[in-house]
Protein backbone atom coordinates (compact mmCIF):
# COMPACT_ATOMS: atom_id res chain seq x y z
CA UNK A 1 0.00 0.00 0.00
CA UNK A 2 1.26 3.62 -0.99
CA UNK A 3 1.96 5.51 2.16
CA UNK A 4 2.77 9.49 2.18
CA UNK A 5 5.25 10.77 4.23
CA UNK A 6 4.84 12.62 6.89
CA UNK A 7 7.61 14.65 6.04
CA UNK A 8 6.19 15.58 2.36
CA UNK A 9 2.77 16.50 3.46
CA UNK A 10 1.62 20.17 5.09
CA UNK A 11 -2.06 19.98 6.43
CA UNK A 12 -3.99 22.58 4.99
CA UNK A 13 -4.53 25.53 7.22
CA UNK A 14 -6.92 28.05 4.88
CA UNK A 15 -8.58 30.97 6.30
CA UNK A 16 -12.59 31.31 5.86
CA UNK A 17 -14.80 33.86 5.89
CA UNK A 18 -17.90 32.30 7.75
CA UNK A 19 -18.90 28.31 7.93
CA UNK A 20 -15.64 26.95 6.28
CA UNK A 21 -15.82 23.45 5.38
CA UNK A 22 -13.34 21.53 7.82
CA UNK A 23 -9.95 21.17 6.11
CA UNK A 24 -8.88 18.47 9.18
CA UNK A 25 -7.92 15.37 6.71
CA UNK A 26 -6.73 17.35 3.71
CA UNK A 27 -2.82 16.17 3.01
CA UNK A 28 -1.51 17.45 0.22
CA UNK A 29 2.45 17.02 -0.82
CA UNK A 30 4.74 20.03 -1.24
CA UNK A 31 5.90 18.11 -4.64
CA UNK A 32 4.40 15.48 -6.60
CA UNK A 33 5.85 13.27 -9.23
CA UNK A 34 4.82 11.65 -11.86
CA UNK A 35 2.80 8.51 -11.12
CA UNK A 36 4.37 5.79 -14.40
CA UNK A 37 4.21 1.69 -13.91
CA UNK A 38 3.00 1.71 -10.25
CA UNK A 39 5.26 3.98 -9.03
CA UNK A 40 6.19 8.02 -8.30
CA UNK A 41 9.02 8.91 -10.54
CA UNK A 42 11.19 11.88 -11.07
CA UNK A 43 10.57 13.70 -14.60
CA UNK A 44 13.52 12.51 -16.90
CA UNK A 45 14.53 16.20 -17.29
CA UNK A 46 14.01 17.16 -13.48
CA UNK A 47 11.78 19.68 -14.26
CA UNK A 48 8.49 21.10 -11.87
CA UNK A 49 6.07 23.44 -12.50
CA UNK A 50 4.36 25.58 -9.62
CA UNK A 51 0.14 24.79 -8.94
CA UNK A 52 -1.33 27.66 -7.77
CA UNK A 53 -4.92 28.84 -5.78
CA UNK A 54 -6.28 31.09 -7.80
CA UNK A 55 -8.25 32.66 -5.25
CA UNK A 56 -5.03 34.20 -3.48
CA UNK A 57 -1.86 33.53 -5.79
CA UNK A 58 -0.27 31.72 -3.45
CA UNK A 59 1.26 28.49 -4.32
CA UNK A 60 0.46 25.07 -3.40
CA UNK A 61 2.37 22.57 -4.56
CA UNK A 62 5.12 21.97 -7.12
CA UNK A 63 4.07 19.42 -9.66
CA UNK A 64 6.07 17.39 -11.88
CA UNK A 65 6.30 18.39 -15.91
CA UNK A 66 6.72 15.13 -18.35
CA UNK A 67 8.43 15.40 -21.42
CA UNK A 68 8.72 13.00 -24.40
CA UNK A 69 10.68 10.59 -22.48
CA UNK A 70 8.59 10.53 -19.69
CA UNK A 71 5.88 9.48 -22.11
CA UNK A 72 7.37 7.07 -23.66
CA UNK A 73 8.25 4.91 -20.37
CA UNK A 74 4.36 5.67 -19.36
CA UNK A 75 3.02 3.93 -22.74
CA UNK A 76 6.12 1.46 -22.71
CA UNK A 77 4.23 0.71 -19.07
CA UNK A 78 0.77 0.93 -20.36
CA UNK A 79 2.07 -0.86 -22.97
CA UNK A 80 3.37 -4.19 -21.18
CA UNK A 81 -0.08 -4.08 -18.52
CA UNK A 82 -2.21 -4.35 -21.45
CA UNK A 83 -1.60 -8.29 -22.15
CA UNK A 84 -2.73 -9.30 -18.61
CA UNK A 85 -4.86 -6.16 -17.50
CA UNK A 86 -7.15 -6.84 -20.71
CA UNK A 87 -7.09 -10.93 -20.80
CA UNK A 88 -8.49 -10.34 -16.89
CA UNK A 89 -12.35 -11.33 -16.63
CA UNK A 90 -14.59 -8.31 -16.73
CA UNK A 91 -15.93 -9.69 -13.23
CA UNK A 92 -12.13 -8.59 -11.97
CA UNK A 93 -11.78 -5.64 -14.07
CA UNK A 94 -15.15 -4.47 -12.42
CA UNK A 95 -14.21 -5.36 -8.77
CA UNK A 96 -11.02 -3.26 -9.24
CA UNK A 97 -13.09 0.22 -10.75
CA UNK A 98 -15.70 -0.23 -7.59
CA UNK A 99 -12.39 -0.12 -5.45
CA UNK A 100 -11.98 3.13 -6.71
CA UNK A 101 -15.13 4.33 -6.44
CA UNK A 102 -15.43 3.49 -2.99
CA UNK A 103 -12.10 4.91 -2.33
CA UNK A 104 -13.16 8.51 -3.75
CA UNK A 105 -16.19 8.07 -1.71
CA UNK A 106 -14.14 7.75 1.51
CA UNK A 107 -12.13 10.45 0.58
CA UNK A 108 -14.49 12.61 -0.91
CA UNK A 109 -14.28 15.10 1.49
CA UNK A 110 -10.77 15.99 1.14
CA UNK A 111 -10.90 15.76 -2.60
CA UNK A 112 -13.52 18.03 -2.45
CA UNK A 113 -11.62 20.57 -0.94
CA UNK A 114 -8.52 19.83 -2.90
CA UNK A 115 -10.63 20.77 -6.09
CA UNK A 116 -11.80 24.49 -4.78
CA UNK A 117 -8.36 25.07 -3.62
CA UNK A 118 -6.53 23.98 -6.78
CA UNK A 119 -9.35 25.03 -9.31
CA UNK A 120 -11.40 27.76 -7.90
CA UNK A 121 -14.65 26.40 -7.70
CA UNK A 122 -17.49 26.70 -4.43
CA UNK A 123 -16.74 24.06 -1.87
CA UNK A 124 -20.63 23.28 -2.50
CA UNK A 125 -20.24 22.28 -6.02
CA UNK A 126 -16.87 20.32 -5.60
CA UNK A 127 -18.60 18.54 -2.43
CA UNK A 128 -22.03 18.23 -3.80
CA UNK A 129 -21.45 17.61 -8.03
CA UNK A 130 -18.13 16.91 -9.02
CA UNK A 131 -16.77 14.42 -6.26
CA UNK A 132 -20.15 12.66 -5.79
CA UNK A 133 -20.48 12.66 -9.73
CA UNK A 134 -16.64 10.91 -9.85
CA UNK A 135 -17.50 8.47 -7.59
CA UNK A 136 -20.69 7.51 -9.07
CA UNK A 137 -18.72 7.27 -12.72
CA UNK A 138 -16.70 4.69 -11.33
CA UNK A 139 -19.70 2.52 -9.96
CA UNK A 140 -21.36 2.68 -12.89
CA UNK A 141 -18.42 1.68 -15.12
CA UNK A 142 -17.29 -1.14 -12.38
CA UNK A 143 -21.40 -2.47 -13.28
CA UNK A 144 -20.67 -2.41 -17.15
CA UNK A 145 -17.14 -4.73 -17.07
CA UNK A 146 -18.78 -8.10 -16.88
CA UNK A 147 -22.01 -6.99 -18.52
CA UNK A 148 -20.23 -6.31 -22.06
CA UNK A 149 -21.50 -9.28 -23.63
CA UNK A 150 -24.88 -7.16 -22.84
CA UNK A 151 -23.71 -3.93 -24.21
CA UNK A 152 -22.98 -5.07 -27.52
CA UNK A 153 -24.84 -8.21 -28.26
CA UNK A 154 -24.01 -10.70 -30.83
CA UNK A 155 -20.59 -9.04 -31.23
CA UNK A 156 -16.85 -9.71 -29.53
CA UNK A 157 -15.90 -6.26 -28.25
CA UNK A 158 -12.38 -6.13 -27.62
CA UNK A 159 -10.34 -3.55 -26.04
CA UNK A 160 -8.50 -1.14 -28.24
CA UNK A 161 -5.40 -1.31 -26.35
CA UNK A 162 -3.22 1.97 -25.22
CA UNK A 163 -5.17 4.70 -24.71
CA UNK A 164 -3.97 8.25 -24.14
CA UNK A 165 -6.61 10.84 -22.14
CA UNK A 166 -5.89 14.61 -22.26
CA UNK A 167 -8.48 16.67 -20.14
CA UNK A 168 -9.46 20.16 -18.49
CA UNK A 169 -9.31 22.58 -15.87
CA UNK A 170 -13.13 22.79 -15.17
CA UNK A 171 -14.18 19.87 -13.74
CA UNK A 172 -10.63 18.15 -13.09
CA UNK A 173 -11.73 14.96 -11.19
CA UNK A 174 -14.74 14.38 -12.51
CA UNK A 175 -13.49 14.68 -16.73
CA UNK A 176 -10.29 12.20 -15.19
CA UNK A 177 -13.37 9.84 -14.16
CA UNK A 178 -15.46 10.16 -17.43
CA UNK A 179 -12.55 9.31 -19.03
CA UNK A 180 -10.56 6.57 -16.97
CA UNK A 181 -13.62 4.42 -16.07
CA UNK A 182 -15.11 3.57 -19.37
CA UNK A 183 -11.43 3.06 -20.79
CA UNK A 184 -10.81 0.51 -17.49
CA UNK A 185 -14.25 -1.57 -17.38
CA UNK A 186 -13.50 -2.55 -21.71
CA UNK A 187 -9.72 -3.52 -20.17
CA UNK A 188 -7.45 -0.71 -21.88
CA UNK A 189 -4.72 1.10 -20.46
CA UNK A 190 -3.94 4.54 -19.88
CA UNK A 191 -2.32 7.61 -20.16
CA UNK A 192 -3.45 10.11 -18.77
CA UNK A 193 -2.60 14.25 -18.62
CA UNK A 194 -4.45 16.37 -16.34
CA UNK A 195 -4.78 19.98 -17.08
CA UNK A 196 -1.62 22.05 -15.93
CA UNK A 197 -3.57 24.39 -13.62
CA UNK A 198 -5.71 21.67 -11.65
CA UNK A 199 -3.48 18.66 -11.24
CA UNK A 200 -3.88 18.24 -7.78
CA UNK A 201 -7.38 15.84 -7.67
CA UNK A 202 -6.36 13.79 -10.63
CA UNK A 203 -2.58 13.01 -8.24
CA UNK A 204 -4.65 12.28 -5.35
CA UNK A 205 -6.68 9.52 -7.32
CA UNK A 206 -3.45 8.38 -8.34
CA UNK A 207 -2.63 7.96 -5.26
CA UNK A 208 -6.27 6.36 -4.28
CA UNK A 209 -5.48 3.93 -7.62
CA UNK A 210 -1.95 2.68 -6.21
CA UNK A 211 -4.32 1.91 -2.98
CA UNK A 212 -6.95 0.02 -4.75
CA UNK A 213 -3.75 -2.27 -5.87
CA UNK A 214 -4.63 -1.69 -9.45
CA UNK A 215 -1.96 -3.74 -11.09
CA UNK A 216 1.03 -1.78 -12.15
CA UNK A 217 0.95 0.18 -15.60
CA UNK A 218 -2.56 -0.10 -15.96
CA UNK A 219 -3.28 3.66 -15.23
CA UNK A 220 -0.71 6.22 -15.50
CA UNK A 221 -0.85 9.88 -14.55
CA UNK A 222 1.57 12.31 -16.47
CA UNK A 223 1.25 16.03 -15.39
CA UNK A 224 2.50 18.76 -17.41
CA UNK A 225 1.17 21.49 -20.02
CA UNK A 226 -0.07 21.56 -23.62
CA UNK A 227 3.68 20.40 -24.62
CA UNK A 228 2.74 17.07 -22.59
CA UNK A 229 -0.26 16.71 -24.16
CA UNK A 230 1.20 16.99 -27.59
CA UNK A 231 3.81 14.43 -27.00
CA UNK A 232 1.08 11.57 -26.13
CA UNK A 233 -1.00 12.96 -29.00
CA UNK A 234 1.95 12.17 -31.53
CA UNK A 235 3.48 9.28 -29.57
CA UNK A 236 3.17 6.42 -32.34
CA UNK A 237 2.35 3.48 -29.84
CA UNK A 238 -0.83 4.79 -28.74
CA UNK A 239 -4.11 3.29 -30.32
CA UNK A 240 -6.23 6.12 -29.42
CA UNK A 241 -6.68 9.76 -27.77
CA UNK A 242 -9.86 10.79 -25.91
CA UNK A 243 -9.38 14.82 -25.52
CA UNK A 244 -11.48 16.84 -23.60
CA UNK A 245 -11.02 20.81 -24.45
CA UNK A 246 -11.27 23.63 -26.62
CA UNK A 247 -12.31 23.64 -30.22
CA UNK A 248 -9.08 24.82 -31.03
CA UNK A 249 -6.81 22.14 -29.07
CA UNK A 250 -8.99 19.91 -30.66
CA UNK A 251 -8.59 20.68 -34.18
CA UNK A 252 -4.44 20.34 -33.88
CA UNK A 253 -5.32 16.80 -32.52
CA UNK A 254 -7.65 15.97 -35.32
CA UNK A 255 -4.78 17.44 -37.76
CA UNK A 256 -2.16 15.05 -35.53
CA UNK A 257 -3.77 11.99 -35.60
CA UNK A 258 -5.18 12.47 -39.20
CA UNK A 259 -3.53 9.62 -41.57
CA UNK A 260 -2.27 7.49 -38.41
CA UNK A 261 -4.22 4.20 -37.24
CA UNK A 262 -5.18 6.39 -33.89
CA UNK A 263 -8.54 6.68 -33.11
CA UNK A 264 -10.32 9.98 -31.50
CA UNK A 265 -12.83 11.34 -29.64
CA UNK A 266 -13.20 15.01 -28.96
CA UNK A 267 -15.25 16.65 -26.09
CA UNK A 268 -15.05 20.44 -27.24
CA UNK A 269 -16.55 23.96 -26.52
CA UNK A 270 -19.99 25.50 -26.73
CA UNK A 271 -22.58 28.27 -26.98
CA UNK A 272 -25.72 26.43 -25.17
CA UNK A 273 -28.90 27.73 -25.94
CA UNK A 274 -30.97 28.44 -22.48
CA UNK A 275 -34.59 29.33 -24.13
CA UNK A 276 -37.29 30.72 -21.83
CA UNK A 277 -40.95 30.22 -23.23
CA UNK A 278 -44.12 32.54 -21.92
CA UNK A 279 -45.50 29.64 -20.55
CA UNK A 280 -42.57 28.58 -18.53
CA UNK A 281 -42.82 28.86 -14.61
CA UNK A 282 -40.88 32.07 -14.46
CA UNK A 283 -39.57 31.81 -11.08
CA UNK A 284 -38.15 28.19 -11.92
CA UNK A 285 -36.55 29.43 -15.26
CA UNK A 286 -35.13 32.16 -13.83
CA UNK A 287 -32.83 29.97 -11.72
CA UNK A 288 -32.34 27.99 -14.08
CA UNK A 289 -30.50 30.84 -15.72
CA UNK A 290 -28.66 31.23 -13.23
CA UNK A 291 -27.24 27.83 -12.65
CA UNK A 292 -27.11 27.38 -16.17
CA UNK A 293 -24.41 30.35 -16.48
CA UNK A 294 -23.18 31.06 -13.53
CA UNK A 295 -22.56 27.18 -12.28
CA UNK A 296 -18.52 26.60 -12.09
CA UNK A 297 -17.89 30.51 -12.71
CA UNK A 298 -19.34 29.54 -16.11
CA UNK A 299 -16.13 27.54 -16.93
CA UNK A 300 -18.93 24.83 -18.51
CA UNK A 301 -18.52 23.63 -22.01
CA UNK A 302 -22.49 23.22 -21.75
CA UNK A 303 -23.01 26.41 -19.65
CA UNK A 304 -26.29 27.83 -21.18
CA UNK A 305 -24.35 31.38 -22.14
CA UNK A 306 -27.01 32.62 -24.30
CA UNK A 307 -30.89 33.33 -23.53
CA UNK A 308 -33.51 33.57 -25.48
CA UNK A 309 -36.59 34.91 -23.61
CA UNK A 310 -39.96 35.52 -25.18
CA UNK A 311 -40.80 38.74 -25.89
CA UNK A 312 -43.99 38.87 -23.83
CA UNK A 313 -42.22 38.02 -20.31
CA UNK A 314 -38.75 39.17 -21.54
CA UNK A 315 -39.36 42.29 -19.22
CA UNK A 316 -40.36 40.26 -16.14
CA UNK A 317 -37.56 37.98 -16.82
CA UNK A 318 -34.75 39.98 -17.17
CA UNK A 319 -36.02 42.23 -14.09
CA UNK A 320 -36.38 38.95 -11.79
CA UNK A 321 -32.76 37.84 -13.04
CA UNK A 322 -30.84 41.14 -12.41
CA UNK A 323 -32.37 41.12 -8.56
CA UNK A 324 -31.49 37.53 -8.60
CA UNK A 325 -27.58 38.28 -9.84
CA UNK A 326 -27.92 40.80 -7.03
CA UNK A 327 -27.82 37.95 -4.03
CA UNK A 328 -25.00 36.15 -5.46
CA UNK A 329 -21.57 35.50 -3.37
CA UNK A 330 -18.61 36.22 -5.58
CA UNK A 331 -15.62 35.14 -3.12
CA UNK A 332 -13.57 32.24 -1.32
CA UNK A 333 -14.57 29.05 -3.12
CA UNK A 334 -14.11 27.03 0.62
CA UNK A 335 -16.76 28.99 1.64
CA UNK A 336 -19.72 26.67 1.92
CA UNK A 337 -21.77 30.11 1.05
CA UNK A 338 -19.99 31.22 -2.26
CA UNK A 339 -21.76 31.24 -5.13
CA UNK A 340 -19.06 32.46 -7.71
CA UNK A 341 -15.59 31.28 -6.74
CA UNK A 342 -11.92 32.44 -8.64
CA UNK A 343 -11.56 32.24 -11.82
CA UNK A 344 -9.51 29.15 -12.71
CA UNK A 345 -6.15 31.25 -14.02
CA UNK A 346 -5.21 34.60 -14.61
CA UNK A 347 -5.20 33.84 -18.23
CA UNK A 348 -8.70 33.19 -18.44
CA UNK A 349 -9.76 35.87 -16.34
CA UNK A 350 -7.78 37.94 -19.38
CA UNK A 351 -10.27 36.36 -21.66
CA UNK A 352 -13.18 37.15 -20.18
CA UNK A 353 -12.35 40.71 -19.77
CA UNK A 354 -11.21 40.94 -23.29
CA UNK A 355 -15.05 39.51 -24.27
CA UNK A 356 -16.31 41.86 -21.70
CA UNK A 357 -14.51 44.57 -23.50
CA UNK A 358 -16.00 43.18 -27.29
CA UNK A 359 -19.08 42.94 -25.76
CA UNK A 360 -19.18 47.05 -24.41
CA UNK A 361 -17.65 47.85 -28.03
CA UNK A 362 -20.01 46.32 -30.23
CA UNK A 363 -22.92 47.90 -28.76
CA UNK A 364 -24.17 45.61 -25.97
CA UNK A 365 -25.87 47.06 -22.64
CA UNK A 366 -23.81 45.25 -19.86
CA UNK A 367 -25.42 44.61 -15.89
CA UNK A 368 -23.24 43.89 -13.60
CA UNK A 369 -24.54 43.77 -10.09
CA UNK A 370 -22.63 45.99 -7.32
CA UNK A 371 -20.18 43.12 -5.37
CA UNK A 372 -17.03 43.18 -3.45
CA UNK A 373 -14.23 41.81 -4.73
CA UNK A 374 -11.58 40.14 -2.69
CA UNK A 375 -8.61 41.74 -3.53
CA UNK A 376 -6.35 39.27 -4.16
CA UNK A 377 -7.00 36.25 -6.98
CA UNK A 378 -8.72 36.46 -10.31
CA UNK A 379 -12.41 37.30 -9.78
CA UNK A 380 -15.49 38.30 -12.35
CA UNK A 381 -18.34 39.28 -11.42
CA UNK A 382 -21.64 37.43 -12.99
CA UNK A 383 -22.46 39.46 -16.05
CA UNK A 384 -24.99 40.06 -18.31
CA UNK A 385 -25.10 41.81 -21.49
CA UNK A 386 -28.57 43.14 -23.51
CA UNK A 387 -29.19 44.47 -27.01
CA UNK A 388 -27.07 41.66 -28.38
CA UNK A 389 -27.92 40.43 -31.82
CA UNK A 390 -26.82 36.90 -33.69
CA UNK A 391 -23.83 38.63 -35.05
CA UNK A 392 -21.96 39.86 -31.95
CA UNK A 393 -19.35 37.97 -30.96
CA UNK A 394 -20.10 37.64 -27.73
CA UNK A 395 -23.28 35.71 -28.79
CA UNK A 396 -20.98 33.81 -31.36
CA UNK A 397 -18.08 32.64 -29.28
CA UNK A 398 -17.53 30.67 -26.30
CA UNK A 399 -16.70 32.80 -23.58
CA UNK A 400 -16.41 30.45 -20.62
CA UNK A 401 -16.77 32.81 -17.98
CA UNK A 402 -19.98 34.50 -16.23
CA UNK A 403 -21.16 36.32 -18.98
CA UNK A 404 -24.29 35.94 -19.94
CA UNK A 405 -26.14 37.38 -23.43
CA UNK A 406 -29.52 37.99 -23.95
CA UNK A 407 -32.01 37.99 -26.49
CA UNK A 408 -35.80 37.73 -27.08
CA UNK A 409 -37.52 36.14 -29.67
CA UNK A 410 -41.63 36.28 -30.91
CA UNK A 411 -41.91 32.57 -32.10
CA UNK A 412 -40.72 29.20 -31.77
CA UNK A 413 -39.14 29.04 -35.35
CA UNK A 414 -36.99 32.12 -34.99
CA UNK A 415 -35.86 30.88 -31.73
CA UNK A 416 -34.75 27.39 -33.34
CA UNK A 417 -33.05 29.08 -36.37
CA UNK A 418 -31.12 31.59 -33.72
CA UNK A 419 -30.20 28.89 -31.17
CA UNK A 420 -28.51 26.49 -34.00
CA UNK A 421 -26.98 29.47 -35.16
CA UNK A 422 -23.58 29.59 -33.87
CA UNK A 423 -20.65 26.56 -35.04
CA UNK A 424 -21.53 24.68 -31.66
CA UNK A 425 -23.52 22.09 -31.36
CA UNK A 426 -23.41 20.96 -27.64
CA UNK A 427 -26.47 21.53 -24.99
CA UNK A 428 -29.77 23.83 -25.08
CA UNK A 429 -32.34 24.44 -22.56
CA UNK A 430 -36.04 24.30 -22.81
CA UNK A 431 -38.51 26.01 -20.68
CA UNK A 432 -42.11 25.28 -20.96
CA UNK A 433 -45.68 24.44 -20.26
CA UNK A 434 -45.75 22.30 -23.11
CA UNK A 435 -44.90 19.03 -23.39
CA UNK A 436 -45.52 19.34 -27.22
CA UNK A 437 -42.91 22.04 -27.18
CA UNK A 438 -40.42 19.94 -25.71
CA UNK A 439 -40.47 17.47 -28.03
CA UNK A 440 -40.24 19.88 -31.17
CA UNK A 441 -37.36 21.25 -29.82
CA UNK A 442 -35.55 17.98 -28.88
CA UNK A 443 -36.21 17.08 -33.03
CA UNK A 444 -35.07 20.57 -34.12
CA UNK A 445 -32.61 21.69 -31.34
CA UNK A 446 -28.75 20.65 -32.93
CA UNK A 447 -27.37 20.17 -29.43
CA UNK A 448 -26.21 17.00 -28.11
CA UNK A 449 -27.47 17.40 -24.73
CA UNK A 450 -30.81 19.10 -24.00
CA UNK A 451 -32.42 20.08 -21.12
CA UNK A 452 -36.71 20.37 -20.40
CA UNK A 453 -37.03 22.91 -17.45
CA UNK A 454 -33.46 22.23 -15.49
CA UNK A 455 -29.60 22.51 -16.82
CA UNK A 456 -26.70 21.47 -16.24
CA UNK A 457 -27.79 17.82 -14.71
CA UNK A 458 -25.21 15.15 -15.11
CA UNK A 459 -25.42 11.69 -14.51
CA UNK A 460 -23.51 8.27 -14.99
CA UNK A 461 -26.03 6.83 -17.13
CA UNK A 462 -26.67 9.68 -19.18
CA UNK A 463 -24.62 9.76 -22.51
CA UNK A 464 -22.60 13.65 -23.09
CA UNK A 465 -21.46 15.10 -26.02
CA UNK A 466 -21.77 17.64 -29.14
CA UNK A 467 -22.11 17.88 -32.98
CA UNK A 468 -20.10 20.32 -35.10
CA UNK A 469 -17.70 22.21 -33.57
CA UNK A 470 -18.33 20.97 -30.37
CA UNK A 471 -16.70 17.47 -31.20
CA UNK A 472 -17.91 13.87 -31.66
CA UNK A 473 -18.23 10.47 -29.53
CA UNK A 474 -20.10 10.10 -25.90
CA UNK A 475 -19.27 9.90 -22.74
CA UNK A 476 -21.25 8.84 -20.18
CA UNK A 477 -23.68 5.95 -20.23
CA UNK A 478 -23.59 2.95 -22.59
CA UNK A 479 -22.61 5.04 -25.30
CA UNK A 480 -19.54 6.17 -23.34
CA UNK A 481 -18.14 2.32 -23.88
CA UNK A 482 -18.33 2.33 -27.74
CA UNK A 483 -14.92 4.72 -28.17
CA UNK A 484 -13.15 2.30 -26.13
CA UNK A 485 -13.98 -0.89 -28.04
CA UNK A 486 -13.23 -2.43 -31.68
CA UNK A 487 -15.89 -5.53 -32.81
CA UNK A 488 -13.79 -9.19 -33.94
P1 LIG B 1 -7.47 23.43 -23.80
O1 LIG B 1 -6.60 24.60 -23.76
O2 LIG B 1 -7.84 22.86 -25.11
O3 LIG B 1 -6.75 22.32 -22.91
C1 LIG B 1 -7.31 21.04 -22.69
C2 LIG B 1 -6.19 20.08 -22.38
O4 LIG B 1 -5.35 19.94 -23.53
C3 LIG B 1 -5.28 20.55 -21.26
O5 LIG B 1 -4.84 19.43 -20.53
C4 LIG B 1 -4.15 21.18 -22.05
O6 LIG B 1 -2.97 21.32 -21.31
C5 LIG B 1 -4.01 20.23 -23.20
N1 LIG B 1 -3.35 20.78 -24.38
C6 LIG B 1 -3.09 22.08 -24.70
N2 LIG B 1 -2.46 22.15 -25.89
C7 LIG B 1 -2.33 20.88 -26.33
C8 LIG B 1 -1.75 20.29 -27.51
N3 LIG B 1 -1.21 21.03 -28.47
N4 LIG B 1 -1.80 18.95 -27.64
C9 LIG B 1 -2.37 18.18 -26.70
N5 LIG B 1 -2.90 18.66 -25.55
C10 LIG B 1 -2.88 20.00 -25.38
O7 LIG B 1 -8.84 23.66 -23.06
P2 LIG B 1 -9.03 24.26 -21.62
O8 LIG B 1 -8.89 25.71 -21.72
O9 LIG B 1 -8.18 23.51 -20.64
O10 LIG B 1 -10.54 23.84 -21.31
C11 LIG B 1 -11.61 24.60 -21.70
C12 LIG B 1 -12.25 24.03 -22.95
O11 LIG B 1 -12.66 22.69 -22.73
C13 LIG B 1 -13.49 24.79 -23.30
O12 LIG B 1 -13.50 25.07 -24.67
C14 LIG B 1 -14.61 23.83 -22.94
O13 LIG B 1 -15.79 24.04 -23.64
C15 LIG B 1 -13.99 22.52 -23.22
N6 LIG B 1 -14.68 21.45 -22.47
C16 LIG B 1 -15.46 20.57 -23.17
C17 LIG B 1 -16.15 19.56 -22.49
C18 LIG B 1 -17.03 18.60 -23.26
O14 LIG B 1 -17.36 17.55 -22.71
N7 LIG B 1 -17.43 18.89 -24.49
C19 LIG B 1 -16.02 19.42 -21.11
C20 LIG B 1 -15.21 20.32 -20.43
C21 LIG B 1 -14.52 21.33 -21.13
P3 LIG B 1 -2.79 22.66 -20.42
O15 LIG B 1 -3.95 22.78 -19.53
O16 LIG B 1 -1.57 22.49 -19.68
O17 LIG B 1 -2.73 23.77 -21.43
MG1 LIG C 1 -4.25 25.51 -9.55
Amino acid sequence: MHKVKNKDVFKASWTYHSAPESTGHVQIKKKYDLYIDGKFTKPVAGTYFDTINPSDHKKIASVAEATEKDIDKAVKAARSAFKSWSALTGRERGKYIFRIARLIQERAREFAVIESLDGGKPIRESRDIDIPLAANHFFYYAGWADKLSYAFPNRIAKPLGVVGQIIPWNFPLLMAAWKIAPALATGNTIVLKPAETTPLTALKLAEIIHESGLPKGVVNLVTGAGETGAAIVNHPDIDKIAFTGSTRVGKYILNATAGTPKKLTLELGGKGANIIFEDAAIDQAVEGIINAIFFNQGHVCCAGSRLFVQESVADLVIRKLKDRMKTLIVGDPLDKNTDIGAINSKKQLQTIENYINIGINEGGEIYQPDCTLPSKGNWCPPTLFLNVSQSHRIVQEEIFGPVLAVQTFRTIDEVIEKANNTPYGLSAGVWTDKGSKIFHLTQKLNAGVIWANTFNKFDATSPFGGYKESGFGREGGLHGLKPYVTFE
